[in-house]
């Protein structure tokens, strides 16, 4: 196998990736970063359509602690949250405003900031309904001219090298377990590839892909958990997934659609054309979150839908499309004229609170192994996330992580022998993953999603047990691909978020359970 050396390796291509490649560059060490889509437009961030949060005109690192600490029910680290409130609205204005110079909304007074749900003041900037997208290409551009920075696409991590997995040596120098760099498909060639490393930074992104609905991008499928995971890395508050209310249900994929919808009167309604939600709360539609989420899958459970609708089609039409031109135009490509009839929803996994235990810094529990962005469990949300937070936090621990990856020493330089790898020949067969797929988040969905159980959370162990064996040695025999890699990444990180769940009887946050 080759072998293929860099100073810091960068595992994904989000806004905490290349905050962590453009910070650790200016050392002028060599930095690799790998996204395992063809495509350098991957991951969540460029579909963030809201902001990121900076600090309102009359506001204070203080205030937005309380507003983070509110939010995530008492759970969070607040040593974290003082951290990014702390370094937050002065990384923004270094990093997005004053070197990237992102074109955010302003106005006479300067730049434009709106008030988002359980925000206390207005303080989250943004650009039109693309913030993400105008971040990430912005951000890549910059990024592309570092000479320093290698920036390789359609290349996917396997697995970290561990002195304890990977090394023929039987003691490790440092006598606690630690990374030093990663296996990598290089997709183009088929070739496996390790890339050794002095420090190692994982910034896979998010997990969504393991329910049946998401609004994440198809790549978010917890490589990152299952490589943590498989490694030995401390892994907190899995069971913590933010669920959005209202995702477009389509054929073709969901696609977000803003609550700011339902804040501007938009109703939700059944298949028989019925307003529900006063049913379940008395705010009707627009009750917290977490509440609209699980109602809407209580209506579809008692009606025998597969989705409720969002119905806007009252409002001046012109208004509508001035007001909502990015749903609109999205869903019109779609064939629904959402000023005149009503759009199908379903409620759908947003994003996961916990990940990759880490410091303030992004170091996580292995050596020479960081962990930034969607992946990291840094103790901000807590049991739930303050909107517009998660850029803002890729942001902080991207730069620091990118800081700390280049001054750190730590023996960083040493490299054991490796064992022999063997590769598998069988032709993937592409029926089998699409069938282990249906499995995985069919099971995240019904009985590891908005409404849990112990019960059902035992049988969805038992499920995805037997899965994850086969998985695995399917993995084994066949000739190694994006899709079986995924699989295998998915099945380990399901089983990751439901062990954490069944540890956890009491509901909080994002966490629902029934019974017992
Ligand atoms: C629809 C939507 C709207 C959102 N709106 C907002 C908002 O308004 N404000 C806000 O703050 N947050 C928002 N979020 C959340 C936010 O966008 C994400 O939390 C954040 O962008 C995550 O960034 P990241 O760098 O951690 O990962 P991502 O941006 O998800 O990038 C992950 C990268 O890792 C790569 N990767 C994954 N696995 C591998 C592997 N095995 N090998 C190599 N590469 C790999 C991917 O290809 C990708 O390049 C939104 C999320 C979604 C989905």
């Amino acid at each position: 196998m080759s072998q293929h050396k860099t100073d810091i390796l960068i595992i994904g291509l989000g806004l905490a990736g290349i905050t962590a490649a453009i910070t650790a560059a200016k050392s002028g060490k060599k930095i690799t970063i790998l996204t395992k889509t063809k495509n350098k437009s991957s991951g969540s961030t460029p579909w963030a359509q809201g902001g990121v949060v900076y600090k309102g005109l009359k506001d204070s690192s203080l205030q937005l602690k309380k507003d983070i600490l509110k939010a995530g029910a008492g759970h969070c680290w607040e040593d974290a949250v003082e951290h990014l409130c702390k370094y937050g609205p002065g990384l923004v204005e270094e990093i997005l405003i004053n070197t990237l110079k992102i074109p955010f909304n302003s106005n006479e007074l300067g730049l434009e900031r709106v008030a988002e749900g359980a925000h206390s003041t207005p303080r989250v900037l943004y650009h039109a309904d693309k913030t993400g997208k105008s971040i990430h290409d912005i951000a890549l551009k910059y990024l592309e001219n570092i000479k320093n920075v290698e920036i390789l696409t359609n290349h996917m991590a396997i697995d970290l090298l561990t002195f304890s997995h990977h090394s023929t040596e039987t003691t490790d120098i440092y006598k606690k377990p630690a990374c030093f760099g990663a296996m990598v498909l290089n997709n183009e060639t088929g070739a496996v590839v390790s890339m050794l490393a002095s420090k190692t930074i994982l910034a896979t992104g998010g997990i969504g892909q393991l329910f049946l609905h998401t609004t994440n991008p198809k790549e978010a499928t917890g490589d990152g958990i299952a490589m943590a995971w498989r490694a030995g890395a401390r892994c907190f508050n899995l069971h913590y997934i933010q669920f959005h209310p209202t995702a477009l249900y389509h054929p073709s994929g969901r696609f977000l659609i803003s609550e700011a919808m339902r804040g501007e009167g938009a109703k939700l309604i059944n298949n028989q054309g019925e307003e529900f939600m006063n049913q379940y709360h008395k705010d009707g539609a627009l009750a917290p979150r977490d509440v609209v989420s699980r109602s809407i899958h209580k209506e579809m459970l008692k009606e025998e839908t597969d989705c409720v609708f969002l119905d806007i089609a009252d409002k001046d039409s012109a208004w509508t499309k001035q007001r909502f031109p990015t749903i609109y135009d999205y869903c019109l490509s779609k064939g629904i004229d959402i000023t005149k009839e009503s759009i199908p929803v379903v409620p759908a996994a947003h994003y996961s609170c916990g990940g990759v235990g880490v410091n303030l810094v992004g170091k996580t529990s292995l050596k020479r192994l960081y962990a930034i962005g969607e992946i990291a469990c840094t103790g901000v949300h807590g049991a739930n996330r303050l909107a517009s937070t998660s850029l803002l936090e890729c942001l902080v621990w991207g730069y620091f992580a990118g800081k700390d990856s280049v001054e750190e020493k730590d023996d960083a330089d040493y490299f054991p022998p490796m064992h022999d790898w063997s590769l598998g020949t069988q032709e993937v067969d592409k029926a089998r993953i699409a069938q282990e797929w249906l499995t995985i988040k069919n099971t995240m969905w019904n009985l590891a999603g908005l409404i849990r159980s112990q019960d059902k959370l035992r049988s969805a162990t038992n499920i995805l047990r037997l899965l994850q064996s086969d998985v695995e040695q399917f993995y084994q025999r066949s000739e190694l691909d994006n899709n079986i890699l995924s699989l295998r990444n998915g099945a380990q990180a399901a089983l990751a978020i439901i062990s954490s769940a069944l540890e956890d009887r009491e509901s909080l946050g994002t966490h629902y359970v029934e019974g017992e």
